[in-house]
């Protein structure tokens, strides 16, 4: 078992991370949004996730880490940020696995005045045994959450969860995110084996949260 974060106690799915030869990619760009990759770590290990099938590229960017960055290392990477429309935690890991660095910088881009979108799996609250909710209010405005399936059979079969219990704990985050942040969207793929697209949009219905459909092999 790894561990990721400050405290050294989440456990996180294993990783052979590549050998890192070039400078890391700490911040990149995609469509006028700026993107944050905070670590690689993961409670998940998707079957379809690029880096489980030997690719780390999105869209050019090599994002492979082999440290986990600190706030000031991202900080001091995000550059000029005047044409920047919304600034977003999304790598090849988890960015609520490093939540006391998610903070610091999303609370810095909202003293700048920017949009900030987090991309999670939903599983913030199941890692730190509490409501994570609260302490993203204030400095994130926009949550997109991966549902990806419509049930935990089909949930389990590709996101192959490390935490037991983590499709009922994605719901419960899902139904109390819209409490905290007024902008929260579910995404699900289309094109998996068995995953329900129009069912996972239902479900988003019922928690009345928006939802997004994405495409297999499609990343960014
Ligand atoms: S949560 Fe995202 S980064 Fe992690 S294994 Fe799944 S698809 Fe890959």
């Amino acid at each position: 078992m790894k561990y990721t974060e400050d405290n050294g106690a989440i456990p996180v799915a294993p990783l052979e991370t590549p050998t890192q030869t070039e400078q890391p990619i700490l911040v990149y760009d995609i469509d006028g949004k700026r993107y944050i990759n905070l670590t690689n770590a993961c409670t998940l290990k998707c079957k379809f996730c690029p880096k489980h099938n030997g690719s780390w590229n999105v869209k050019g960017y090599e994002l492979a880490l082999d440290f986990n960055p600190k706030a000031n290392d991202i900080i001091d990477k995000l550059g000029d940020l005047t044409e920047i429309e919304e600034v977003v935690f999304c790598g090849f890991g988890e960015s609520t696995l490093r939540l006391k660095e998610l903070i610091n910088i999303a609370t810095h881009l909202k003293q700048w005045g920017k949009k900030t979108r987090l991309n999670t799996d939903g599983l913030g609250n199941l890692v730190h045994h509490r409501n994570i909710l609260p302490d993203l209010t204030t400095c994130v405005d926009a949550l997109s959450i991966s549902l990806n399936a419509q049930n935990e059979e089909v949930y389990e079969q590709h996101c192959c969860p490390t935490l037991s219990g983590s499709y009922e704990a994605l719901l419960g985050f899902i139904k109390a995110a819209p409490t905290y942040i007024d902008d929260v969207t579910v995404t699900a793929i289309e094109g998996l084996e068995g995953v329900d697209v129009h069912a996972c949009e239902n479900l988003a219905e019922q928690f009345g949260v928006k939802f997004r459909k994405r495409y297999l092999d499609e990343v960014g």
